[in-house]
């Protein structure tokens, strides 16, 4: 499948049109944003990694029954997904306390809740992401009643999977951001990414960051923690096999 002409370019990817009206060809950058593109940065090797990192995380949930964009990885760094209509917000599951949520409600990082939170954002750049409850999203008309019914079912889905698959690398699953999409027939599937740009991920024994917050936050090392990640992760799919 060849690269057509380029319909989007955004943070971290570009999306290409294919021969195929149904597909597109996704390819990850190294180009690192953080604060709504106030920090910009390059972290070398990143776009490989999240682009394999993703694809396999994908398909082990798919392997679980939940629907995912993704077809087949093309390249180190592109791949071939289904084309959906992305559902405009930012889906957040978290187990532990981090990030806004600690800035938002004055606690510290790193208290494990008893049970998973989830929340939305209005995914638009311009607004800095705002954060909104269901009926806002279903004032704004951006999803329906059924459609936010069946994300927040799979977001949670998806939580239990990928808890327990980092558990067994030794990392602790902090929070994460989901982006679900429509495809034609207007079914929803799992769409985006999901890699160290898009996941908390704390190493469960020393709790070291081992993902984006490195650059966020400059705490240096970021391509390393990058390359100790995406180790683990395939260290253990290859014991699993
Ligand atoms: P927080 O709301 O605490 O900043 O982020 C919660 C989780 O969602 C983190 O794992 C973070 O990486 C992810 N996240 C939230 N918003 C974005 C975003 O706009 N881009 C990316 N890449 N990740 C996000």
């Amino acid at each position: 499948m060849e690269k057509g002409v380029q319909i989007y370019e955004g943070k971290a990817k570009k999306v290409y049109a294919t021969d195929d009206p149904n597909l597109l060809i996704v390819s990850y950058k190294d180009d690192a944003t953080a604060f709504n593109g106030l920090k910009r940065g390059t972290i070398k090797g990143k776009g490989a990694i999240n682009n394999r990192m993703s694809n396999a995380l994908m398909h082990m949930l798919e392997n679980s029954g939940i629907p995912t964009h993704c077809v087949e990885e093309l390249s180190e760094r592109d791949t071939l997904v289904k084309r959906v209509e992305i559902v405009p917000l930012e889906v957040i599951v978290r187990n532990l306390s981090a990030g806004s949520f600690s800035k938002r409600y004055g606690v510290k990082e790193g208290i494990a809740f008893s049970s998973p939170t989830v929340e939305f954002s209005y995914k638009n750049d311009s607004l800095g992401d705002p954060l909104l409850n269901e009926y806002h999203a279903l004032a704004l008309g951006l999803a329906t009643r059924e459609e936010i019914k069946e994300i927040k079912r799979l977001a949670f889905q998806i939580n239990e999977k990928l808890k327990e698959f980092w558990s067994s690398c030794g990392v602790t699953l902090v929070d994460f951001k989901l982006e679900f999409g429509r495809l034609a027939d207007g079914s929803i599937v799992l769409a985006d990414e999901i890699s160290p740009d898009t996941c908390r991920l704390w190493d469960s024994a020393t709790g070291e960051k081992l993902d984006k917050d490195r650059f966020r936050r400059d705490l240096g090392g970021v391509e390393d923690a990058y390359r100790e990640i995406m180790a683990r992760l395939e260290q253990q799919m290859e014991a699993a096999e």
